[in-house]
């Protein structure tokens, strides 16, 4: 008889339901904040009201996810592959696999890349039309994906961009079970890599697949999570002084907050959420502030996107790390249901979580 170790971070019980709560939470809370990405507060409170964007159903006419779903959903489809390769006795090279599906993102949006870049044959994803919108794409994505060079750590495309592109795209890196949380990090952080240079890009990448990892696999608490993500970024030897900052402020402020700041107030504290560590906090800051013992997933979950949205900066960006991570903590109870009867391609989403969900625990 044999002693076997236990697989390291085996898949939780509710493994199927926190994986699609996260993809489905960050297609939602995106949404909710697509309708406001480019408009100020009082933009947005002058079309809405003074409370601001409340719910999806406050939009005049169909509701849409924008690039932060599309380029999460091919993350997954990148790990997707990796995964087929695995359960058929092959070894692939994962961060080759995430910048292929990137490549075919970037098709999609109408955009070619270089002539020496390789070129997949279509997947399932690609042949899903409601994907291949353009939604306001980042900028360094698609520079550094047209430009055919496959970014590294050490010889990255775009040096200087920390544009929030890399975290708002990396939860499903943090749905892989059966692996060390530091290989989640460094998966999350590669792939960032791919597009975006600055060391604050792909610490805020792997701090955020991690978070999301310590929720939907390892169970930790909300709080817990996210502590343990910022004390992760911290151990890098080039540790990023305003990733670090963000971080901090993120977590003391919603311990201390008698009551959760919104607006300017939380962009003056947090930013504006442009670039990737200020996405991050105002992500982890909504999620932290908003919870109460006596709310229901559903009441924690449209607090936290609603405070996530209503600012000056990137709203579809912060409302997608917000929705993204009480899908992760809750599964999809945290999923407001009139909301879901609203969203786009809900059967998308749907088939490419189950997709992973067969694969990666199976
Ligand atoms: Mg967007």
């Amino acid at each position: 008889m044999t002693n076997a170790p236990e697989p390291v971070n085996a898949p939780p019980a509710d493994f199927a339901t926190r994986v699609q709560g996260t993809l489905m939470g960050g297609a939602l809370g995106d949404t909710l904040g697509y309708l406001v990405e480019f408009d100020s507060l009082s933009e947005i409170t002058a079309k809405f009201g003074p409370a601001g964007l409340l719910d999806l159903s406050q939009a005049e006419g169909p509701v849409h996810f924008s690039d932060d779903t599309q380029m999460t959903l091919y993350t997954l489809d990148g790990l997707l592959e990796v995964l087929e390769w695995a359960n058929n006795g092959v070894g692939s090279d994962i961060n080759a696999c995430q910048w292929l599906a990137y490549l075919r993102w970037l098709k999609t949006q109408g955009v070619p890349a270089a002539v020496h870049a390789p070129e997949q044959p279509p997947r399932w994803i690609d042949r899903q039309s409601v994907l291949h919108h353009q939604r306001h794409p980042g900028n360094a994505c698609l520079t550094g994906l047209s430009t055919g060079e496959m970014g590294t750590t050490f010889r990255p495309v775009n040096p200087d961009s920390k544009g929030c592109g890399t975290v708002m795209r990396s939860a499903p890196y943090g749905l892989l079970p059966n692996v060390p949380a530091e290989t989640v990090y460094k998966i999350s952080s590669d792939a960032a890599s791919l597009t975006h240079g600055h060391p604050s890009a792909r610490q805020s990448a792997g701090a955020f697949s991690w978070l999301i990892h310590a929720l939907a696999i390892r169970g930790l608490s909300l709080r817990e999570a996210a502590e343990s993500a910022r004390d992760r970024a911290a151990e890098e030897s080039d540790a990023d002084s305003q990733l670090m900052a963000r971080l901090d402020a993120a977590l003391t402020l919603s311990l201390h907050d008698d009551e959760p700041r919104s607006g300017t107030e939380l962009t003056e504290a947090l930013g504006l959420g442009w670039v990737a560590e200020e996405a991050l906090a105002i992500g982890i800051y909504a999620v932290l502030a908003t919870a109460a013992e006596t709310a229901s997933p559903v009441e924690h979950f449209l607090a936290a996107t609603r405070l996530a949205v209503n600012h000056d900066g990137d709203s579809d960006s912060t409302g997608s790390i917000a929705g993204n991570i009480l899908g992760a903590f809750y599964g999809e109870a945290a999923l407001p249901p009139a909301w879901l009867k609203l969203a786009e391609a809900p059967s998308v989403i749907h088939h490419l979580g189950s997709e992973f969900i067969k694969l990666a625990a199976g």
